[in-house]
């Protein structure tokens, strides 16, 4: 029987501590006697916030040290992974990102991998049957450790897996897939059994934290098909592929929801051509991440409001740059609201349905709750509301739109 090459990627929750990390070595183990396995690790939950803990305690804008401290967890959890297998009689070699070496561009903290030489990966299986690979970690053509970006492990994983064409990717975590809803929220919410890459996509862009965005960004260009599956129980978890796959296309497959926005609304611009293309070139060149617009023209029917939203971490920096730049727009005020919340409903079948966005908006004013701005794509809407709304709006479209898991 002929072997496969499998990747395995397990989560920060599924390497906490050395008893989780003997679960892992035994699931490896299962699965090394037939197989080729190439397994990443994120580092143990909690320690890369650690590691940003001592950065912004000593207020370090060292972007090489920087990288060099947020990486450090993986080293950690391969070491300890790799030396257990050792112990189960499994050939493995731990590999830190610089030795495979996974080539990324410079931009520190959230770097893109250039660069994996197959043939060199190839080469470790000569000797060994487990490489045991650290996860969210490269290195620039100068030779400077870099980091993926938070939750960046997942995209190595589907990287390497793009790289050496393996036979599947399996990202094991301590939940048993994508679910339709938060079950932290929606307790009834339903565990998806497959997904299209163009929702999975949506549904990391607008707040699920399973999978790093960039990752199913890059398995979707390659036509790898993606596992989500929990490391605790053996069960079949969510598989992530091309639409083409899908007998059946949900209206709906999720609601997704992000407390990660802050809105801006700029009010009494001058209401004449130019204006909008003037505030976000002005954004965009300094990299700041605008999503929902709304603009609306002010009372006295001359000067027009703007609103939008950008992520909360770049908010103060956005405030700052629209100050600084009070003569060339013309505008009377700025105010600004963090405790906001945006909501997404998400779904291909969309694509061919009327009625799923007036659903959407009847079931948040049945619920009292005023919409704040709105944006849509083909296979989503989402909606900005007041952040203390979140769980109540996220409960109720999950009901609308009969999402809950049912007994068969
Ligand atoms: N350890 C890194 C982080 O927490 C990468 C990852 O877990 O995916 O962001
Ligand atoms: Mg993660």
């Amino acid at each position: 029987k002929s072997m496969s090459l499998i990747i395995m990627k397990f989560g920060g929750t599924s390497v906490a501590n050395i008893n989780k990390i003997n679960n892992v070595a035994k699931i490896v183990a299962s699965e090394s006697s037939n197989n080729k396995l190439i397994v990443v690790l994120s580092a143990m939950a909690g320690v890369t916030n650690q590691m940003q803990n001592y950065i912004n305690e000593i207020e370090s804008e060292e972007i090489i040290e920087n990288d060099l401290l947020l990486t450090s967890g993986e080293n950690v959890t391969i070491a300890i992974l790799s030396a257990i297998l050792k112990k189960k009689k499994i050939k493995s070699i731990p590999l830190l990102g610089w030795q495979v070496p996974i080539i990324t561009d410079n931009s520190h903290q959230k770097a893109k991998i250039l660069n994996i030489d197959e043939s060199r990966i190839m080469k470790f299986f000569e000797k060994n049957d487990v490489i045991v690979l650290a996860g969210f970690q490269g290195i620039t053509n100068d030779g400077h450790i870099t980091s993926l970006g938070r939750g960046g492990s997942d995209t190595t994983a589907v990287a390497i897996a793009s790289a050496v064409s393996a036979d599947r990717c399996d990202i094991y975590t301590d939940v048993e897939g994508v679910y339709s809803a938060d079950p932290n929220i929606v307790p009834k919410a339903r565990k998806i059994s497959k997904l299209a890459f163009e929702e999975m996509l949506e549904m990391s862009s607008t707040g699920a934290k399973v999978l790093h965005t960039r990752s199913v960004e890059l398995a979707m260009k390659n036509n790898l098909i993606l596992q989500v599956l929990s490391s605790l129980i053996k069960k079949p978890g969510t598989l992530i592929l091309d639409e083409k796959k899908l007998i059946e296309k949900e209206i709906v497959s999720g609601v997704s929801y992000s407390k990660n926005e802050s809105k801006i609304t700029i009010s009494g611009i001058p209401d004449k051509p130019g204006i909008s293309a003037k505030i976000f070139g002005l954004l965009a060149s300094k990299n700041i991440n605008v999503d929902m617009i709304v603009q609306n023209i002010s009372q006295d029917g001359i000067s027009a409001n703007i609103t939008f939203t950008v992520p909360n971490s770049e908010i103060s920096y956005a405030k700052k740059i629209l100050q600084n730049n009070l003569n060339l727009i013309g505008y009377h005020s700025i105010k600004t609201d963090e405790k906001v919340s945006k909501i997404s409903v998400i779904g291909m079948g969309m694509m061919s349905q009327s009625g799923v966005a007036q659903k959407m908006f009847k079931t948040l004013a049945d619920n009292s709750i005023n919409i704040l701005a709105i944006s849509t794509s083909e296979i989503k809407i989402s909606v900005l509301i007041d952040e203390k709304f979140t769980n109540i709006a996220v409960q109720s479209l999950h009901n609308a739109y009969n999402l809950e898991y049912k007994d068969e």
